[in-house]
């Protein structure tokens, strides 16, 4: 159950407490003006009376624990119950003369309290001609004006005073409430806030960690590669068999050591990552040089790709260097994605600040016209791959992770964090088996001083 749901079965079963609460002192009040002798002439009308009362008292009480959420009309019918109740008992204990019109008093001023002043009025009048009805059907010569209306301004008094304060209170109660649920909420944050700092911190640690690794490896590496060259030059005077095999080693040998060496360079990549350096670019011009930059190698791999800009984009702050390497990053694991090709579809568009994250081609994009109001720069990249599986789909962005053999699991990483920095945001949608959509979206004005 939610801080919400919470709050409202309180609501409810205060409600609840209320009334039984109120009911009490109800039975009391009727209870002690019994103390005080009924004629006997009276009396015969008092065991029908009680019965109603019991009855009415019994039927909405259970509709109360059937029908919580209805409670609050159930008690305004239990009020309107009371109040024919108290009728009855003053018109048929003697009208004027019947001390039972005290009740009158106890039901407005519960009533006010519960349900605030329009209510507590109201019960006040209704009091008042009911009060009068009873006095003047029941002996209109015994009836003093002058005492009447004193007693029944009395109710109006009672009603709206007790209303008021009842109000002034749950404003208050209201206000206390609103500040709980503030306070709340900024705990919350401050918790989650907490969790990315040490996060943060921890992933700091292993960064440097791993830059020290692969910055120890970096140099041995590259005397392996230069002398698997040399051992190159050397086998040039062999013959015959022993040279093929000795020239296929040496092959084998020299791509692994490349793949090590790619392997370092994007640890070194990660770790290093150098302060953005933004300048008003055109989003449209990076994104078509790098498709030019992919062209060949995708038509090696047998993929298709599709370049669609939004015209007249604005320019936008960014680290042209670093986005590249971002979207080179999250090309890079669309081809890895579609190893018996496929299409990739690159879009840039404007968009709002409420408008959803493109899906895998799921809108047509231009179908809305750029708005005046739009606040980012959003750029898609859609492959037909292998999709990522909802479980791993949280997990994507972290550090290390990967589900390749030779993965580092830090293209994405450092995807994010290149975003990020220029106060964008990426989001990836994947439905596994066709497809995977990445969207970054830069603002177009952001703190760091676009104009
Ligand atoms: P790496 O590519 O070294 O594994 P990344 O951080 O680039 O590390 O990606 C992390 C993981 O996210 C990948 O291992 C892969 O499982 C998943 N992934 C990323 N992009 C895609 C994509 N376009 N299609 C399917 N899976 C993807
Ligand atoms: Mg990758």
């Amino acid at each position: 159950m939610g801080f919400r749901g919470w709050f409202r079965l309180n609501l409810e079963q205060a409600e609840l407490a209320f009334a039984v609460f109120k009911t009490l002192a109800f039975v009391g009040a009727v209870a002690a003006l019994f103390l005080a002798p009924v004629r006997p002439e009276h009396q015969v009308h008092l065991p029908p009376l009680l019965a109603f009362f019991l009855l009415y008292h019994l039927l909405l009480y259970g509709a109360a624990f059937r029908w919580r959420w209805a409670i609050r009309g159930i008690l305004l019918a239990i009020l309107a119950c009371d109040l024919l109740f108290v009728f009855f008992l003053v018109w048929f204990t003697g009208g004027f003369e019947s001390h039972f019109y005290l009740l009158f008093y106890l039901i407005i001023t519960m009533s006010a309290y519960f349900f605030g002043f329009p209510i507590g009025l109201g019960s006040a009048v209704v009091s008042g001609l009911l009060y009068m009805g009873a006095s003047f059907a029941s002996h209109p010569e015994a009836v003093h004006l002058g005492h009447l209306s004193a007693r029944i301004a009395l109710f109006g008094l009672f009603g709206v005073s007790v209303g008021f304060l009842s109000e002034r209170d749950r404003r208050y109660r209201a206000a206390v409430e609103q500040l709980n649920r503030e306070l709340h909420q900024a705990y919350r944050e401050l918790q989650a806030a907490q969790e990315r700092l040490i996060q943060a911190e921890r992933l700091s640690t292993i960064g440097k960690m791993s830059a020290k690794v692969a910055h120890e490896i970096r140099n041995p590496l590259s005397a392996i590669h230069l002398n698997a060259e040399l051992l190159e030059d050397e086998i040039e005077h062999l013959q015959g068999a022993s040279k093929e095999e000795a020239s296929g080693l040496l092959a084998s040998i020299k791509t692994q050591v490349q793949a090590l060496a790619e392997l370092t360079e994007e640890y070194l990549r990660f770790a290093r990552m150098p302060e953005p350096k933004p300048q008003p670019e055109a989003i449209n011009e990076i994104v078509a040089d790098l498709v030019d930059f992919l062209v060949p190698e995708s038509a090696e791999r047998g993929i298709v790709i599709e370049s669609r800009f939004a015209p007249d984009l604005p320019t936008v702050l960014v680290d042209r260097r670093q986005l590249r390497q971002a979207l080179l990053n999250i090309t890079r694991n669309a081809f890895e994605a579609m190893p018996d090709g496929g299409h990739l579809v690159i879009v840039t568009r404007r968009a709002g600040r409420g408008s959803p994250i493109a899906g895998p081609e799921k809108r047509k994009p231009n179908s809305r016209p750029p708005t005046m109001d739009a606040e980012f720069v959003e750029i898609s990249v859609s492959d037909t791959g292998v999709g990522i599986p909802p479980e791993s789909l949280g997990r994507i962005f972290e550090p290390f992770f990967t589900t390749k053999g030779e993965g580092t699991g830090l293209g994405l990483t450092i995807v994010r964090q290149i975003v990020e920095q220029q106060g964008g945001t990426i989001a990836c949608q994947s439905v596994p088996g066709e497809g995977t959509t990445f969207t970054i979206r830069l603002p177009l004005s952001s703190g760091k001083g676009a104009s």
